[in-house]
């Protein structure tokens, strides 16, 4: 008789899938998991508690996406988890529709996925994945340098971080930081600070803010650059949200490879930018303060790239280059937020050897979000997030999170569990 053919993975429990990261992208599949399959999911997070960008979450910011684009609603309505079962069971539902929000704060949103993450079995915080192995035929999860798991599929959900400004790099971390750091910071600064010139580098949604939270500390002169000759905001018009349904993902994936980068890139402006307001409720505020001071408290700087920055007698000297000139400004704090780019992938290299990839260098991920890798016939490995220019522009988003969901279940399970169907659009696409 011969032994088990990896003894030190035996007594470990061994789910169908397990997903690294539970942020909303894999929580919304644990969710149609538990609804639709008996089969086991489990999640690790190395957040030591459900949150979601917690770092951004000042107060009175609100969603860029409708309520109804829940973890589950556009594929199961009925699901237990939805937004709107999650507001009966906590009595707030009256109190939300008559406060008549446009779209909800995001702190609510994050409430909602902690109350989700609560009502489902295996999801593990404070559990960060090291590295993720294959031995005998399965994956295996490792934490703190110790394998915790095993299982037969494996789902990356690992979102993004924070972009840095290596120009800024030699900065001191109290001088220059990431947008998600400025909650961290402001309690370190002194009354005397507030009136001391700081950079706001980007200009998006974080960007803007940002700019709202100095102003509401109190801070006098904010400078809010951005490299692009206006601060964009986002279309939100009816044809623009129709990019954002299983209809154009379905038009997206019948083209090739490079029609389809493309139009994703032409794409960009219908969600990554300001939120339609966001401008107003800004120029509203600097226009309040500027009633009071005589002074606009925020200055725009369009048209500007920030390339680089140094401490010089003690003032944060960054490099300033337009269209047509090179400058140097000079502030007390420089705030990052300049986008975000995807967080490292924990998979051990002899893994990452066996997958493919374009000509690019860029992993192959297909249209069920399916890595392609040697052993696929029967371990996946599903990547979420990360198949923008494949799968369309609502990959990085939440619009089509129970979508994609349901497409990595019914891959996963060679049926189909969860039916996606768009029909009904007046928009050929071409
Ligand atoms: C501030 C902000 C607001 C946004 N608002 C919207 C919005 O309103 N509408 C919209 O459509 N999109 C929005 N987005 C874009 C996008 O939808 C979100 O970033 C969304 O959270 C992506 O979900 P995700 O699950 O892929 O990644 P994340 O939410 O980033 O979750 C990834 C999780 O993986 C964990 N993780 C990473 N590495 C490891 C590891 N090695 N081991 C264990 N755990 C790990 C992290 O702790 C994290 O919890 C927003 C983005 C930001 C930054």
């Amino acid at each position: 008789m011969t032994g088990s053919p990896a003894p030190h993975l035996d007594g470990l429990p061994h789910y169908f899938a397990a997903g690294i990261g539970a942020g909303p992208a894999n929580l919304s599949l644990a969710a149609l998991f538990r609804s639709g399959t008996s089969e086991s999911i489990a999640l690790f997070d190395r957040q030591p508690a459900a949150g979601w960008h917690e770092g951004l979450l000042h107060s009175g910011v609100r969603m860029q996406t409708s309520w109804m684009k829940d973890l589950v609603s556009v594929v199961d309505p009925t699901h237990e988890l939805s937004f709107l079962n999650y507001l009966v069971r906590n009595g707030r539902l009256f109190s939300l529709i008559n406060a008549q929000f446009d779209v909800i704060p995001r702190r609510e949103y994050m409430r909602y996925l902690a109350w989700a993450a609560d009502h489902m079995d295996d999801v593990h915080y404070g559990h960060e994945v090291d590295v993720v192995t294959f031995e005998a035929g399965r994956f295996v999860v490792h934490c703190d340098e110790k394998p915790v798991a095993t299982a037969r599929h494996l789902v990356v959900g690992v979102g993004t971080q924070p972009a840095r400004l290596p120009g800024l790099a030699t900065l001191p971390a109290e001088r220059s930081f990431v947008a998600d750091d400025l909650h961290r910071r402001l309690p370190q600064m002194t009354e005397g600070d507030k009136a001391v010139p700081v950079a706001v580098i980007g200009g998006g949604q974080t960007g803007c803010e940002c700019v709202l939270r100095l102003l509401d500390e109190g801070f006098t002169d904010i400078r809010w650059y951005d490299r692009s000759t206006w601060f964009h905001t986002i279309d939100d018009s009816p044809i623009a949200n129709d990019v954002y349904r299983p209809s154009h993902v379905q038009f997206l994936q019948g083209l090739s490879r490079p029609t389809r980068r493309r139009l994703v890139e032409e794409m960009q402006h219908t969600g990554i930018a300001l939120t339609p307001g966001a401008m107003r409720t800004l120029y509203q505020a600097n226009y309040d303060r500027m009633l009071v001071t005589g002074e606009f408290p925020v200055t725009l700087l369009p048209g500007r790239e920030v390339s680089g920055g140094a401490l010089v007698d003690g003032e944060v000297a960054l490099d300033v280059v337009s269209a047509e000139k090179r400058e140097q400004h000079r502030v007390g704090y420089a705030v990052v937020a300049i986008g975000r780019v995807n967080t490292p992938v924990p998979l051990a290299p002899e893994l990452v050897a066996q997958i493919d990839v374009d000509t690019d260098g860029e992993v192959l991920v297909g249209d069920d979000y399916a890595v392609t890798w040697k052993g696929m016939a029967e371990n996946g490995i599903y990547a979420l997030n990360r198949s923008m220019y494949v799968n369309g522009i609502t990959d990085n988003n939440l619009t089509l999170l129970p979508v994609r969901a349901a497409t990595v279940l019914n891959s996963m399970l060679g049926r189909e569990v969860y039916t996606v169907s768009d029909d009904l659009s007046p928009v050929r696409w071409g």
